[in-house]
This record gives structure tokens, C-alpha cells and sequence, in this order.
């Protein structure tokens, strides 16, 4: 072998070693976002939620609630990525398919269905990456019939809209699926790329920030902030704004903190 062909093999072969390691953070990052559908009404479009899913290299499927499954039609659309659908996991609460997430981001047809901060595909995508390389992140898809309920997207950081005609921009689920698959691929070949560097702080994930609202609401009801009547509106604006926040690990136990004493005081001027 001449010096040149010598070397030209050699470039080849670290070539593919090096595809060979992006791929591996490619499938890596991939796997660590969930795609949660809630309540789903048609097998069909799970199975075909699969298939986008598997085509795209997302492996991990979780099932809140939904109408029929198993079912034969989501086998036959899932066409060859029945393994997806064999290993998707069902659950009776949207709280159990995020156990474990340090972002949720909820996809709605509607523009600003709720003020909260809105996101378009690609730019989830990007968001999901940077995190998902060391975290569990999670992308909810709502019903066929009328997409998320307030309460779920007042679960999510963001809500992500795939741009389309403003006057028919309700896709198919499976559909909705298939786009944000594909920006979270070309995500994933980006961020392995250029190697994001990685976040220096440490996320809380869903159950702490459970945790965390349940704590705020009872030391507000506590203090007499809260009026145990109309205690939802409140809730609201409070989740929306420490889920703009996202909250680190010191700076939730700072603000655990903060209520405890504060409900200590409170019993104390009883
Ligand atoms: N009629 C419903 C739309 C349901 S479409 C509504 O008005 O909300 C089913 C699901 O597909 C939605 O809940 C959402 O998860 C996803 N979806 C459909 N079109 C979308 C779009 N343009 N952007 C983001 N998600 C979309």
C-alpha cells in the first residue's frame, strides 16, 4: 500500500469512528425524550406516533389514558415499529409518564392558548437537546379532539407550536409527532456537533416541583394569602411563574426553606 492510499485508509476508518461516536450521542440524547400521549381516541394514531417516533430514532413512548390500546390498528400502522409500541408504557396519570422530567414541553395547535411562554418546533427541539443530554425531558401530544387541558399545560416550562397556515393549523397527532421527531433529530445531529457545554446548574425534576406547589399552596392557605375558595387563579399565575424560573436544587431548598419558617411563624401568632 502506498503512503497515500495508507493514509486515505486511515482517514476513512477514523472517519467512521467518529460518525460511528456521533451516532452514539445522537441515539443517546434521543433517548432520553419521552413523547407522552394523553387520552388518546384513535389506536391508529398511536401506532402511526410510533413509526414517526422510531424513523426518527426516539425509542421512548409513554400512553396517558388512552381510549384503546393494544389495539390491532395501532399495530398496523406502526407497520414495522411494533417494538415501540410493544415496550411504550400506559399510565393512569399524566404525574406517573413525567416521573423523573426536568422538562415538559406541551405542543398546542392553538397560538397563545394560555400566556405562557411559547416556543416554535425547532426551537423546542433545541431546548429538549441541551437538557436531554443529562436529563429526563418530556413533549406532550394532546387529544384529536381538543388538545391539552389548561391543568397539563400549566404542567409544562413551555408550550411549542408548529408554525403552519394560521386559519387550518391543526395537524394530525401522529403528524405533529413526525415534525417534532425530525427538529429533534437535527437537533441531535447539531448538539453532537458542537457539544453543547453542559448546564451548570442541577434541574429539579416534575415531583419536586409537585412537591414544591403543594408546599406553596398550604403555607399561602396558612398565612390567610390564599383564599381557600377561589385558591385556582392564584395557583396559576404562581406555577406559570416559577415554571418561567426553572428553579435549580439550592434554589428550591432556599425557597422550601422560606415556607417552612413561614408557616412556623405563622402557627407561632396563633
Ligand atoms: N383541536 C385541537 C387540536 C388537536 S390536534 C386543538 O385545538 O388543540 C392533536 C395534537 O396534535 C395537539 O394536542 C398537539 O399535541 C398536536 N398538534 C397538532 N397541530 C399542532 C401544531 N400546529 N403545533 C403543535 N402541536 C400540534
Amino acid at each position: 500500500m502506498s503512503n497515500q492510499t495508507e493514509k486515505a485508509a486511515k482517514d476513512t476508518r477514523s472517519g467512521e469512528a467518529m460518525a460511528g461516536a456521533q451516532d452514539e450521542d445522537v441515539r443517546s440524547d434521543l433517548a432520553r425524550v419521552r413523547v407522552v400521549l394523553i387520552n388518546t381516541t384513535h389506536p391508529g394514531n398511536i401506532g402511526a406516533t410510533a413509526r414517526a417516533m422510531k424513523v426518527m430514532g426516539l425509542t421512548s413512548l409513554h400512553l396517558v389514558t388512552p381510549k384503546v390500546f393494544p389495539h390491532a390498528d395501532a399495530t398496523a400502522m406502526a407497520s414495522g415499529a411494533d417494538d415501540i409500541l410493544q415496550r411504550a408504557t400506559v399510565h393512569d396519570s399524566l404525574d406517573s409518564a413525567l416521573e423523573g422530567c426536568v422538562l415538559t414541553l406541551g405542543t398546542s395547535a392553538r397560538l397563545r392558548s394560555l400566556p405562557m411562554p411559547m416556543f416554535d418546533a425547532r426551537r423546542a427541539a433545541r431546548q429538549a437537546l441541551q437538557e436531554s443530554g443529562t436529563h429526563e425531558v418530556a413533549m406532550l401530544f394532546g387529544r384529536e379532539r381538543y388538545g391539552l387541558t389548561n391543568e397539563e399545560m400549566m404542567r409544562c416550562q413551555y408550550l411549542v407550536n408548529i408554525p403552519a397556515n394560521p386559519e387550518y393549523s391543526s395537524l394530525n397527532l401522529s403528524q405533529a409527532v413526525q415534525i417534532m421527531a425530525y427538529e429533534l433529530r437535527v437537533a441531535a445531529i447539531g448538539e453532537a456537533d458542537v457539544s453543547l457545554p453542559p448546564l451548570d446548574w442541577e434541574p429539579v425534576d416534575n415531583r419536586q416541583m409537585e412537591r414544591f406547589f403543594e408546599h406553596l399552596e398550604h403555607t399561602l392557605l396558612d398565612i390567610r394569602f390564599l383564599n381557600p375558595r377561589q385558591p385556582k387563579k392564584l395557583m396559576m399565575r404562581l406555577r406559570r411563574l416559577f415554571n418561567r424560573a426553572r428553579p435549580d436544587q439550592n434554589e428550591i431548598n432556599i425557597l422550601r426553606g422560606i415556607l417552612k419558617a413561614s408557616q412556623e411563624a405563622a402557627a407561632k401568632d396563633r
